[in-house]
């Protein structure tokens, strides 16, 4: 890789990292457990708009729950990075904040290096990127773009039954403004989003580069399967009697797996599952789980839930329970502007990857040229508490993305 500036300040993003390290720790699950408007994401956004602040940025909320730090005035043709600030349930700690914190610290650098941006310049912190609260990812993207009903949004709700429109309310966010916004997203000339690999395809591309410039995105989308049996007593109730929604809940689990390798480049997950009422004891009278399926084809992907589909209805049928299948989201494939992923790869000399997560960048490259930073993650391990990469590598990554809005800034 080629940088002609020594890497970013150590200390800085030292300093940056600790103050970030105690907000939103979860305590039963490990790592970080940090959902829009919840306490520990109001931190970090509180957190984040006094960085921004301190740099000398304008920051400002838009109607959709997304903050904006303006390095000189709003404008056509802006160039933005940034990520999101909220995790999965018990999360790693750098999907989202390193994208925060490697745009701020991109900001220093620019300005050691004497860079004046001569186009509008921002960093933006986008709303549940995860769907960890509320079930659909991309949220503060989604509606920004309009690729999401604003009604549909405030109506969804969050574990404990809390609409998305309740828990804006409750900090001070009027739900009444979300929806798209044309103006808004007409202002962004590019957009950037730097972010921890989530996999090894950077090493198995290039063992020794430590950033890699994002070409797509696969198709993905989440189902809700719901099984409904007869619920009893664990003791008492014989096998001929028993219709125990868990026995097709297991088949959607086996299925998910067996079809990693009927269906070659697919995965699909079943990672969250609810019994009701959950007790010991109890044969459950349903069964909540939800399904993860990700594939560079939106066709196959299909297939592949129906496959998973059929292999818990032959179950069901034979348990006596009954089966209903919710798609809660759904996302073709997308594939990153060609044009300036060659121009970023030839800048860094960093190899060009594919990847299975969803991000914003992914939502806004339907409207606008988008690209995406990949800082190298040596395990490959992410939406874990497990997930990490060296600080070193992260300040390649800073210096890498000033690199990058350098050019783009011109
Ligand atoms: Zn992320």
């Amino acid at each position: 890789m080629r940088f002609g500036l020594p890497p970013a300040d150590g200390n800085r993003f030292a300093s940056a990292w600790s103050e970030l390290a105690t907000v939103g720790r979860d305590q039963r699950r490990g790592g970080y457990s940090r959902h829009a408007f919840d306490d520990s994401e109001m931190l970090l956004r509180e957190w984040f708009a006094e960085q921004a602040q301190r740099r000398g940025l304008d920051v400002e909320a838009d109607r959709n729950g997304n903050l904006w730090a303006w390095w000189g005035a709003p404008g056509a043709d802006a160039v933005v990075t940034g990520s999101h600030l909220d995790s999965v349930p018990g999360g790693g700690a750098f999907d989202g904040p390193l994208g925060v914190v490697s745009a701020l610290l991109a900001v220093d650098e620019l300005r050691l290096r004497g860079v004046a941006p001569a186009k509008p310049f921002a960093i933006a912190c986008f709303l549940e990127e995860e769907g960890g609260r509320f079930g659909l990812p991309c949220l503060g993207s989604r509606l920004l773009t309009g690729a999401i009903d604003a009604d549909h949004v405030r109506r969804l709700r969050d574990s404990d039954g809390l609409s998305v429109a309740d828990a804006a309310a409750r900090v001070g966010f009027d739900p009444s403004t979300m929806g798209a916004d044309p103006a808004r997203l007409a202002t962004i000339g590019t957009f950037v989003e730097l972010h921890v690999e989530q996999g090894r395809l950077l090493q198995s591309a290039d063992s020794t580069a430590v950033v890699g410039v994002g070409s797509e995105i696969l198709a993905h989308g989440r189902w809700c399967i719901t099984v409904t049996g007869q619920g009893n007593h664990a003791g008492t109730t014989r096998p001929a009697d028993r219709k125990d929604p868990m026995i097709p809940a297991a088949a959607a689990v086996l299925a998910a797996r067996r079809v990693i390798t009927e269906f070659p480049g697919a995965v699909a997950t079943i990672g969250r599952i609810t019994p009701i009422p959950g007790g010991t004891n109890v044969i459950a009278s349903s069964v909540q789980l939800w399904l993860d399926v990700r594939h560079d084809s939106a066709t196959v992907t299909a297939n592949i839930v129906d496959t998973i589909v059929a292999a818990v209805r032959d179950e069901a049928e034979l348990e006596g329970c009954t089966l209903r299948v919710h798609r809660e989201s759904m996302v073709d494939r997308v594939a990153f502007d060609p044009g300036l992923g060659l121009q970023l790869s030839a800048l860094l000399g960093a190899p060009v990857i594919p990847t299975g997560a969803g991000h914003d960048a992914g939502v806004f490259s339907a409207h606008v040229p988008s690209a995406m930073l990949f800082v190298r993650n040596p395990s490959g391990i992410s939406h874990s508490p497990d997930e990490h990469a060296d600080t070193a590598d992260c300040l390649v990554g800073i210096s890498a993305l000033a690199d990058v809005v350098e050019e783009l800034v011109r």
